[in-house]
This record gives C-alpha cells, structure tokens and sequence, in this order.
C-alpha cells in the first residue's frame, strides 16, 4: 500500500485503516494552510484504491474503522464514492464507521437522497473545518467554504445520519480581528449544533502567504493569555444542546474536554484558572500541528 505522505488525519482516528482516495485539497486555498503544498490535487488510480483495502483486509479482517483521506474525499461524486464504501463493506464485516474530511460545498453540492447513499454504506462522520464563524476572516484568509455553506452542510449531513466534527482554529483573526471571530464564531456553532467540536491554535506555518502576511506586519499574531481570552469567550457564548467537545490537539496550550451543555462551567473554571496563571500549560516546544 502506498501512501504519499505527508499523512494528516484527526487525532481520533489514530487507530483507524487511513485508506488513501485522494491526494491533497482541492481547493488549497486558505492562508494560513501549509498541509498539502507539496502534492497536488489528485483522485488514486480506483484499482490502486481497492488493492489498498483488498491488502489490508488480509492483514486486519477485524477493522472496524476507516477513515478517508487526504483533504477532501467527498468532492467525488457518489458514482465513484459509493463502490469504495461497498468494498469497503465487504472487506471488513466489523466495519461500523467510515470518517472523512470535507469542506461545506462538498456536502451541499450533494443533494439528500446522496447523502443518504453514503450513510447508509457507513459513512458516518465527517470532519469539517469551520475555522472561524465570521466571514470576514475566512475571507482575509482565502476560504473557499462559506460560513453560510458549512452551516448548511452540517444540517444537510445530521438529516442523512452524518455526525459532524466541526473545528476552530483560535487566533485566526489575529489581534485585529480576535473580537469579529469571537463573536460570529459562537454564532455559527450555535447554529450548527454539530455532535462534536474541537479548538485548534493558529501556529504560522513557514512559506505560507499567513507568514508573509506576519512578516510585513499585516497580521499580529494572539499570546497564549490572548489565545486562553478567545477560547473562554466562544465558550461562554455557545448554548449547544448536545455537543462532545475536546481541544486536545497538540496546537494548544491547554487540553480541555468536556460536553455540552453540562461541562460548560467547568471548561469556563478551567480557563478561568489558567488566565490567572493558576494551570501549566504546554510549553511552546512540545506544540505541534
Ligand atoms: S480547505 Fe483545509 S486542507 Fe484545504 S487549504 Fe484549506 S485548511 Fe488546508
């Protein structure tokens, strides 16, 4: 099995059969984005697809979790998508959830009964990258996606039975815009009520146009206490009814975890507590992507 690397996938599926469809982003656009700049956009070869799985069905017959990779699996259309799922059905008879990337227009582009074709061969979850809730700042930061589209995207998916992880990337409005972000991203979940939710940190990624920005001085950069401010302010502003939230990637200085609406004071104490300086938090070394 071949997988071009670099390999990047949520650290919930750390345990689960990465199987490659395609490679990089098809938009790879966003500025602040350095994941795929070294492979372009491009669907694998399908008979490459399926020996993949076919190679790892013999290795683990037991899987009982796939996750598609790389950015952006759901561009493809249902007639290619599809025959992927049912393989994969066939292959592992303990297969009980099939994850994947996806950006807002790959879900609205699909219509329901589509929707619904994927769900029903497994596929269960998807992860989506709200970044931020104001439209403002995806667009100073080149998102393709709309806030309105990833919202849409969320209820059209939660319809056909596909949980949604949505994720927001702290600091992405920088210092001039930390207020705007605050506030349309706590709107936009709100609205979108997704199953879960993860925060991740901006760290500024060398070569990208976000750290040409940085380097003319367009764009300041939050400090940890500015990056614990945004956090404690979207939470204190999210009224989710059921919602599993985590912000354990390494991005951060702090790994919270909790579920709304139960554990919001406890999150708000937590981050409270760290402001006042009263938590360690992860020593800019140990930060990663
Ligand atoms: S859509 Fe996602 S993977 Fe593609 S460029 Fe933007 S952040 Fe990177």
């Amino acid at each position: 099995m071949a997988i071009v690397e670099p390999v990047i996938r949520p650290p919930s599926e750390a345990d689960s059969f990465l199987l490659q469809v395609t490679l990089g982003c098809s938009s790879d656009s966003c500025s602040f984005c350095g994941a795929y700049k070294s492979k372009p956009f491009r669907v694998k070869d399908p008979k490459e697809i399926m020996a993949d799985i076919d190679g790892y069905a013999r290795r683990y017959p037991g899987t009982r979790r796939v996750f598609l990779m790389d950015g952006d699996v759901l561009v493809l259309a249902n007639g290619k998508l599809v025959p992927i799922l049912e393989r994969l059905e066939q292959a592992f008879p303990r297969l009980c959830r099939v994850s994947s990337y996806a950006n807002g227009s790959n879900i609205t582009r699909k219509n329901d009964y589509e929707l619904t074709k994927l769900s029903e061969h497994k596929l269960s979850l998807i992860y989506m990258g709200l970044e931020s809730g104001s439209q403002l700042v995806l667009d100073r930061c080149r998102k393709l996606s709309s806030v309105q589209e990833m919202i849409e995207a969320v209820h059209k998916s939660a319809k056909a039975r596909i949980k949604s992880s949505v994720i927001v990337l702290l600091g992405l409005g920088g210092r001039k815009y930390s207020g705007e972000h605050v506030r349309g991203t706590l709107e936009a979940l709100n609205r979108m009520q997704p199953r879960y939710l993860s925060f991740l940190s901006l760290m500024v990624i060398p070569g990208t146009p976000l750290a040409e920005e940085v380097r003319m001085g367009n764009f300041i950069e939050l400090n940890p206490a500015e990056l614990l401010k945004e956090a404690y302010e979207i939470i204190k502003g999210l009224d989710l009814k059921q919602t599993i939230f985590r912000s354990n990637h390494a991005s951060n200085y702090l790994a919270l975890e909790g579920t709304f609406p139960k554990d919001k004071p406890a999150l708000l104490n937590i981050l409270k507590a760290a402001m006042q300086g009263d938590v360690r938090l992860r020593p800019e070394s140990l930060r990663g992507l």
